[in-house]
């Protein structure tokens, strides 16, 4: 087989066989075809596409170029859940101790921050004490004594999907639907679960921008699970404004905190009661409700302290500090700035990627994977899209952690602070109707 006829057969639209993807992603993972060729093929996939089986064994064989989880040990259906990312995304946390409390076992892989969304390691990382490298064997242990386990996602799972991403990144092949599909779903295969429910997020805030893009992308997922023997859910959530109340790592695990405490944000309790609900369902332990009591149950598991115990339970198994006071963080946010609406009106729309990035340079995100992140950074949302302001009403407050060089540096706060106040629109009208949980697909 030679790797220029499969970019050519691609190139005139032809669908690749089974064995020609195969060996593309064999060559991919043994660095025998080189990368120029690799992104070739790439930029032929954007253009002319996939169909659904070409996609499926895509998927199929980037899960298998590494190490694959056998999660039998659990003895019970297990569900994993994926966020496409997003700002002030709390929801794993909150999935997982609601989910526990119906006895759905749990074996969360998580990913470190790149970029404007914060990463799920991060934001645990953030509890004193708190060890997100669970070693492999452990993770029988863990499930059996608390019914749940969170890691940080190994090297090895997938590696083809991650030099893969990588050549993207730099190729212009990022955005493509069979791509972007295969992408995720290859790491959720390896992860190993019965079942999925994905989070696919949609606004500006969001990897897909669009309502109809995001709904092609759960589409084809949910088409690559059905393939390849996995049931999949996908939520399609609203990101068109930052989730819940915070983002920043030690801002939002204190969010969750309070959410557990019956104190939520009313998006964010939408968003992982929904979530929460179908993991519950995939897991088969619904118990004859319907999506709406399911939901409902879930709700009430969120504020009445069962799905607290559970996350306290999670929180002590792997080392972090919790006392009667709450969690134990390992910085403290320091406030440094009030943004301040310069007229009165309703906020009509916000650029969420752009406060991602306001909270990336407060010291919340890295930019490149070496970044060292100030814990304690962050921004704290007080308007909400479809909120009445006055003039000079605090729109949002800025944070950085207590030992930050940026404390005394007001010219870059004041910069930071500029910028997000560009990321809202004042208007004299109301945004339409606004939604946390837009659909779900495949339920
Ligand atoms: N997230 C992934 O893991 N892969 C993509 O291609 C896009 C988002």
């Amino acid at each position: 087989m030679n790797i220029v006829d499969i970019i050519l057969d691609k190139r005139y639209g032809r669908a690749l066989t089974d064995e020609q993807i195969a060996f593309f992603v064999k060559g991919v993972t043994d660095r025998s075809i080189p990368d120029y060729q690799a992104s070739a093929l790439l930029m032929a996939i954007v253009l002319n596409g996939m169909n659904e089986r070409e996609m499926t064994t895509l998927t199929l064989e980037m899960a298998a170029s590494g190490e694959q989880n056998d999660l039998s040990f659990v003895g019970d259906v297990t569900v994993d859940k994926h966020s496409t990312g997003g700002v002030g995304d709390k929801i794993t946390p909150l999935v997982m101790a609601i989910s526990s409390s119906f006895g759905v076992k749990t074996v969360k892989l998580t990913g470190r921050g790149l970029g404007f969304t914060g990463g799920t390691v991060d934001k645990f990382s953030s509890v004193e004490g708190f060890n997100i490298d669970i070693p492999k064997a452990d993770f029988p242990r863990l499930v059996n004594e608390n019914g749940m386990v969170i890691s940080g996602q190994t090297p090895d799972l997938a590696p083809a999907d991650k030099i893969l991403y990588a050549l993207r990144d730099v190729t212009g092949t990022v955005r493509s639907i069979p791509l972007i599909a295969s992408s995720i779903m290859s790491k959720k295969l390896a992860g190993g679960a019965d079942a999925i429910v994905l989070d696919v997020t949609t606004g500006s805030g969001a990897f897909m921008k669009t309502f109809e893009e995001s709904r092609q992308i759960a589409d084809a997922m949910i088409k690559i699970g059905e393939r390849s023997g996995r049931k999949v859910v996908a939520v399609i959530t609203d990101m068109d404004q930052p989730l819940g109340r915070y983002c920043g790592n030690v801002l939002e695990m204190q969010e969750v905190y309070d959410t557990l405490k019956g104190k939520g944000a009313p998006d964010v309790v939408a968003v992982a009661t929904t979530i929460a609900a179908h993991m519950v369902k995939l897991a088969g332990k619904a118990e004859g409700l319907s999506d709406e009591d399911l939901i409902s149950e879930c709700k009430t598991r969120l504020s009445d302290g069962r799905a607290m115990a559970e996350f306290i339970k999670l929180i002590k198994a792997q080392g972090g500090h919790v006392n009667e006071d709450g969690l134990v963080f390992n910085a403290e946010p320091v406030e440094v700035y009030e943004v301040k609406a310069p007229e009165s009106g309703f906020i009509f729309s916000i650029k969420t990627n752009e406060l991602g990035h306001c909270s990336v340079a407060l010291g919340a995100g890295r930019v490149t994977k070496d970044d060292v992140i100030d814990l304690g950074a962050g921004i704290g949302f007080r308007k909400k899209r479809g909120s009445p302001v006055r003039e000079g009403d605090v729109i949002c407050k800025l944070y950085v952690g207590k030992d930050s060089k940026l404390l005394s540096d007001t010219k870059t706060i004041e910069s930071i602070a500029d910028r997000v106040l560009r990321a809202y629109e004042i208007s004299t009208s109301k945004p339409l109707e606004i939604r946390p949980v837009i659909d779900v697909l495949g339920a």
